[in-house]
């Protein structure tokens, strides 16, 4: 099975002449990340990795990021592993006196993250990125409570299936309803938690959960996987929390 994915994706690399991250992993083949292409090396031998559990923290008083987000028309898609939602143009996050402009947000279920050695039933990661390439991602967990009505406005146009982007006019998304009233947060120094797994990628975790209902959480669950990857060691990285 590994072996005929294997020659397929190298198949796909010379039939199109590049490397189309859209290809070969999947959730199933988790094991093999690091296996399935050069690119993907880190997803074995990387020492800073994403998700963690966020436990051993170390308190500081932390620089608070600032959201200059502004509501844009909903753009959508089932890309069959996530669903994501594209916000360029949308605006930024400043952070120690850089710009991060937000390039999409998308959803994993249950959550990549634990805090204390407890999972969510969902998260959602904000990605960043600034000037220079660098990438910081927002990830937000989420509980089982009240309907939430933001997350709501993007339900309504859930993809059932794997589909080319939606774009939906009328209906307008702001990031910055997504966010928790409360600011803590755990920051540290990760990876991205899908292929290529490239390091040096900034998390801040929002320490308080948002809620979803569990009609909500069922409905994105009936037609996404499990696409959460598992908790990855700390090798000696610190978790700041404040
Ligand atoms: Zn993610």
């Amino acid at each position: 099975m590994y072996r005929r994915e294997l020659l397929q994706f190298i198949g796909s690399q010379a039939l199109f002449g590049a490397i189309n991250p859209e290809f070969a992993w999947n959730y199933q083949n988790i094991d093999h990340w690091g296996e399935l292409s050069r690119n993907y090396r880190l997803c074995t031998t990387g020492k800073q990795q994403t998700p963690i559990d966020l436990s051993i923290v170390t308190e500081k008083e932390l620089y608070h990021p600032t959201f200059n987000y502004r509501p844009v028309p909903l753009k959508i898609r089932h890309n069959g592993r996530t669903i994501l939602v594209k916000t360029e143009k949308c605006g930024n996050m400043s952070f120690h006196g850089e710009d991060w402009d937000l390039l999409q947000f998308h959803f994993h279920h249950p959550s990549e993250h634990q805090i204390k050695g407890q999972s969510f039933p969902l998260e959602i990661h904000l990605v960043h990125r600034n000037g220079r390439g660098n990438l910081a991602v927002v990830g937000i967990l989420a509980e089982i409570g009240a309907h939430n009505p933001y997350l709501q406005t993007i339900w309504a146009y859930l993809p059932q299936e794997p589909s080319p982007e939606m774009i939906i006019p009328d209906t307008w998304v702001n990031a910055r309803l997504l966010l928790p009233e409360n600011r803590d947060f755990y920051e540290y120094r990760g990876s991205l938690s899908t292929p290529p797994c490239s390091e040096d990628v900034l998390w801040l975790v929002w320490q308080n959960a948002i809620k979803i209902s569990p009609q909500q959480l069922q409905q994105l669950a009936a037609i996404l996987p499990r696409n959460a990857r598992n908790i990855q060691p700390l090798n000696g990285r610190s978790i700041l929390h404040s």
